[in-house]
Parts: C-alpha cells; structure tokens; sequence
C-alpha cells in the first residue's frame, strides 16, 4: 500500500474556530485526512482546509448541525463515500448559553445540551457500525473543567460536560474489547471565541484561580487529543484527561 492509502481518517466536529482547529492541524500533521465539520462559519472552517492542507492529507468540509441525527448520518456516510473508513472520532462541537439558574430559561439549557450532550451521543453513534467492523476507533469527547467542578453561571453547560463524562466511561465499557477507545479531556480555561466575550475582569479573576497563571491555548488541548487518538494509545479508555493548568 501506498502511504497514501495508509492514512487514517479523523472527523472533526467543530473543527472550524478554536480547539477544534487546532485539532484538525495537529491530526493533520501526523499524516490523518480529516473532515472538518462546522454549523455555519464556512469561511473559518476553509482557512482550517487550508491549514491542513499543507501536511498534503485530503480534506472534506462538512457542513452539519451536530445536535440533528440526520446531520449526523449525512457526515458518517459522506465520510464514508470520500475515505472508505473512519479511525477517529473527535466530538468537539459545543456551545455555552450562560444565565444564573434562577434566570435560565429552558430553552437555554436545552439548546446547550442538545449541541454538547446529545450531539456526542448522536455522532459516537453513527460511527460505532464503522469503528465495530474496523475492529479500530479512537473517540475524543471534550468535556470541561466545568463538568467536573461545577461553575456558577454555567448549570446547563456543566450537566452537558458531566453528562460528556458519564456517556464516555460507559461507552469505552462497551466497545472496549473491539479495540475501541473512548476518551475525554476536560480543558480549563482556553484563548478561544468561546472565552472571548469575557470582561477584562473576569478573565484576570479566572487566571487568578490557574495555578500556571495563564489562559491555555488550543495547541495546547489539541497536542492531548492527539495523544488520545494516536495508535498508541491503545490501552488507555474511559479516561478523562484535564488540560487546564492545575485548576483542577
Ligand atoms: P469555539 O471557539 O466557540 O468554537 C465552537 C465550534 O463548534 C465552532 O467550530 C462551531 O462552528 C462549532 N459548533 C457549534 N455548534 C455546533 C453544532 N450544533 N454543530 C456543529 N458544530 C457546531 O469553541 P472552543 O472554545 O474551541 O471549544 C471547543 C470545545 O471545547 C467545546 O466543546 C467547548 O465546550 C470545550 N471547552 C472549551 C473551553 C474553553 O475555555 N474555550 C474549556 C473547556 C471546554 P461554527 O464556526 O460554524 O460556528
């Protein structure tokens, strides 16, 4: 076989802004195809295309709604037409709809654990025929720090990351003797759009409370991914790896 043929195909949700990005890249650099799924910023996730295209893997732009089963379907089978296979797994796809509980309305927590929550559950689901035949798959769901501490504000968002934790230590359960991994990584407090509509303030008081004292990058989160999708991390799963600076 060619290498070429040889490569491995990693599947991005998310993976046009943030650590989603710097996933696509890394994978990209250890020599994975990669389909880079996004909801709508199509022009972000091109100039992911474009980043990774300089590692000369092959690339597929996927638009899709991951909290939409059809969606879901649609990016497995078009997976499927461009590269025969689909090694890895990355659930990265995810929203916050912050508001004190009190204020919260259902329509905020519902939307956030349809995109985080329900989301991963929908695309682990519509690779697991594949992985299982394969007899290989590497699943990296992003969890938080959030989902494990809790943050007051963030109630919808820290059920669908604790949530992400449960869903994950079961499935690596189920598909473990397929060779199957199922991981998470629960990053801290990371430079992306998604920390950017933070105050000045707000984002000193959070750095305060990381031990490194800083914010993390996505490169940063992504190297971890990539560890946990690589083949050589075969014996690790159900594991839940913090990427966060010591906060927690
Ligand atoms: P981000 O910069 O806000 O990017 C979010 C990504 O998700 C974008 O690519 C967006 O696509 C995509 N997306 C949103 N809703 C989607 C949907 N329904 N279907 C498909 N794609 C969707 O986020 P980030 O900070 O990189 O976060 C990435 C992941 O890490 C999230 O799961 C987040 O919860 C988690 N995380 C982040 C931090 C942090 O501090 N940043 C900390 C802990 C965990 P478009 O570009 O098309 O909108």
């Amino acid at each position: 076989m060619t290498q070429k043929e040889n490569r491995r195909t990693a599947i991005v949700t998310g993976g046009s802004r943030g650590i989603g990005r710097a996933a696509c890249e890394v994978l990209a650099a250890a020599g994975n195809n990669i389909v880079i799924n996004f909801a709508g910023n199509r022009r972000a996730a091109e100039e992911t295309a474009a980043a990774c295209e300089k590692y000369g893997v092959e690339i597929l732009l996927a638009q899709g709604d991951v909290s939409c089963p059809e969606d879901c379907d649609v990016l497995v089978s078009r997976t499927m037409e461009q590269f025969g296979r689909i090694d890895i797994l990355v659930n990265n796809a995810g929203i916050t709809r912050d508001n004190l509980l009190m204020r919260m309305s259902e329509e905020e927590f519902d939307q956030v654990i349809a995109t985080n929550l329900k989301g991963s559950f929908l695309m682990m689901k519509a690779v697991s025929r594949q992985m299982m035949k394969q007899r290989y798959g590497r699943i990296v769901n992003l969890s938080s720090v959030v989902g494990l501490m809790g943050n007051g504000g963030q109630v919808n968002y820290a059920a669908s990351k604790a949530g992400v934790i449960g869903m994950t230590k079961s499935f690596a359960r189920e598909v473990a003797s397929r060779g199957i991994t199922v991981n998470a990584v629960a990053p801290g407090f990371i430079q992306t759009d998604m920390t950017a509509a933070m105050t000045e303030a707000a984002v000193k008081a959070a750095a305060s409370a990381v031990p490194a004292g800083r914010m993390g990058r996505p490169e940063e989160v992504a190297a971890v991914i990539a560890f946990l999708a690589s083949e050589q991390a075969s014996y690790v799963t159900g594991q839940v790896l913090a990427v966060d600076g010591g906060m927690y």
